[in-house]
């Protein structure tokens, strides 16, 4: 009796999920890289064969900061997973695209794709880009959006610390304002600290309370004062570039976007 041969078949599942993509390179003259946080397994890197083809479906789906559905195939062991298909649910630099707009919400893909783990779901930080995108989409003015966003990321992944308390006398100080000692995670009240650390006056603490309450609509929509929005950039900006150590790129282009508005 003749033995048959059949191939060995290769084991690939496939999954479904939403994700938004935060990036993509070339691969090759007619394949992309993919950079995406999803709502079920957080970071993942696939291929797009075929997307860079200028009547690619495929492709038109996966521009940065377009929210998707997607089946995907993954080989065990492999980091590169293999999307299968992919459909457009939103795309948030659609129709109604500003220079701001573009600059902002390419800031929140690079710290989301800087601090979200690979194939670890992070749903809340998956919700909280979500909502910062949805709010962000009807804004004309950015910068209270921002500065939500950026302690929103660093509380998400622990990195922001409990400023409620002096660290050296016990006395509450959320409401009137601290010196936050970056490096010990710490804050002093005024009398304790003498004038070192970073200084967050009364409207900057008082924001961080209504940041951790309200929703980013709700937030962005507040009126903000200069100083203590530069409060809050300072602190936020020394907190991720001290954890994350890098200075955002994006971050450099907005700036200078949002000064010119
Ligand atoms: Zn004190």
């Amino acid at each position: 009796m003749p033995v048959l041969l059949t191939p060995p078949v290769l084991h690939m599942p496939t999954h479904e999920a939403e994700a938004v993509v935060l990036r993509q390179y070339s691969l090759s003259d007619s394949d992309l890289i993919i950079i995406m946080i999803t709502r079920e397994y957080g970071k993942i890197r696939a291929t797009a064969p075929g997307a860079k083809k200028p009547k690619s479906r495929l492709g038109a789906c996966l521009e940065p900061l377009t929210r998707i559905r997607l089946e995907y195939s993954s080989r065990e062991g492999r980091d590169l997973v293999q999307i299968r298909q992919a459909e457009l649910v939103h795309s948030y630099l659609g129709n109604n695209r500003s220079l701001e707009k573009m600059c902002v919400f390419s800031y929140f893909a690079e710290i989301v794709n800087e601090i979200v783990q690979d194939n670890q779901a992070n749903y809340t930080l998956y919700r909280l880009l979500l909502a910062a995108l949805d709010s962000g989409e009807q804004m004309t003015r950015f910068l209270p959006l921002v500065r939500y966003f950026e302690i929103w990321c660093l509380r998400l992944s622990g990195l922001f610390p409990n400023y409620a308390y002096c660290s050296n006398c016990g006395k509450c100080v959320k409401d009137e304002g601290f010196f936050a000692w970056l490096e010990a995670g710490q804050s002093r009240c005024w009398e304790c600290a003498q004038g070192r650390g970073l200084r967050i006056g009364k409207e900057a603490a008082g924001a961080l309370e209504a940041i951790a309450k309200l929703s980013p609509g709700q937030f962005g929509s507040k009126p903000l004062g200069k100083e203590a929005a530069q409060e809050l950039e300072r602190l936020s900006q020394r907190l991720l570039e001290m954890h994350l150590e890098k200075r955002f790129k994006s971050y450099r282009i907005m700036t200078e976007a949002l000064q010119e508005m």
